[in-house]
């Protein structure tokens, strides 16, 4: 894609965070974006407002993408609005932290099914949409940890690595068509879910990084954007914006 102008994204979990910053800059290179959200309604409004007041063009779409008929409701509700589909952003994640002794099987299977068994249901509804687009893209947000693993995070890890495997797995069986699957692996980004690890924790990681600093969100979202619009000969691999801190 020369242009982004006039295409058509999903964002899951794209009213916060990470999410938020891939919406708005999406919005910013003319994509018609819709954002996807499951419990923060006011916020997925006020960036839809935010992008039409900019001369943009935004929906909300509500669903819990761990489900496999919301999802497609997700798929569905944005065919409806704008027509087609051309990129596919699974960024919907969350964590549930605990060392694996504590790890009762209800975290493992929730962040599972956030983390992992949403990227199935929400591809597999958008694939046929998706082959249909010129130069369709799959662009999945894992994670440092799935590639390096984390303390307490065995079921966060065991998720963002799987998303790895299927990001080349599927990579392989579409590159003929055009459709390029990645995957962006952040490190340590400024967001609440970061903010939410203790203070002097947090501290003990920016030490390790070797930039010295947390991440922006708009970082990751500019590449987003790099394997959207430049990145046709660009598929199965990992981009890593971390600061140097996984190499
Ligand atoms: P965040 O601020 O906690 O935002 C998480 C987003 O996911 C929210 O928009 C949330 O929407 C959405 N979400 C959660 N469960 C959902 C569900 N079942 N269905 C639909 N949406 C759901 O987290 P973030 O830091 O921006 O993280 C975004 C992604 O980047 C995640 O996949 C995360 O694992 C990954 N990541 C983050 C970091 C980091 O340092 N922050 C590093 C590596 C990878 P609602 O509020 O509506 O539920």
């Amino acid at each position: 894609m020369t242009t982004l102008q006039g295409k058509v994204a999903i964002v899951t979990g794209g009213s916060k965070g990470i999410g938020a910053a891939i919406t708005r800059e999406l919005a910013s290179n003319g994509v018609k974006v819709a954002v996807n959200y499951n419990s923060s309604k006011e916020s997925a409004e006020a960036i839809v407002k935010e992008i039409k007041d900019n001369g943009g063009e935004a929906i909300a779409v509500q669903a819990d993408v761990s489900y496999v008929d919301q999802a497609k409701h997700l798929i569905e509700e944005t065919k409806a609005a704008f027509g087609q589909l051309d990129i596919l952003v699974n960024n919907a994640g969350i964590t549930r932290d605990r060392s694996f002794k504590k790890l009762g099987e209800e975290d493992w299977k929730k962040v599972i099914d956030v983390n992992l068994h949403s990227v199935y249901n929400t591809t597999s509804a958008a694939l046929t949409h998706l082959l249909e687009s010129e130069g369709g893209r799959v662009i999945n947000i894992s994670s440092i940890i799935g590639q390096a693993g984390g303390f307490g995070q065995t079921n966060y890890s065991a998720a963002k690595a799987g998303m790895l495997g299927f990001t080349k797995s599927l990579a392989l069986e579409l590159a003929k068509t055009g459709v390029t699957v990645n995957a962006i692996c952040p490190g340590f980004i400024e967001t609440e879910m970061v903010m939410a690890i203790p203070e002097d924790v947090r501290a003990k990681i920016v030490a390790k990084i070797p930039t010295r600093r947390l991440g922006h969100a708009e970082e990751i979202a500019r590449g987003v954007v790099y394997l959207a619009k430049d990145g046709a000969y660009i598929t199965g691999q990992q981009l890593n914006i971390n600061g140097g801190l996984y190499m």
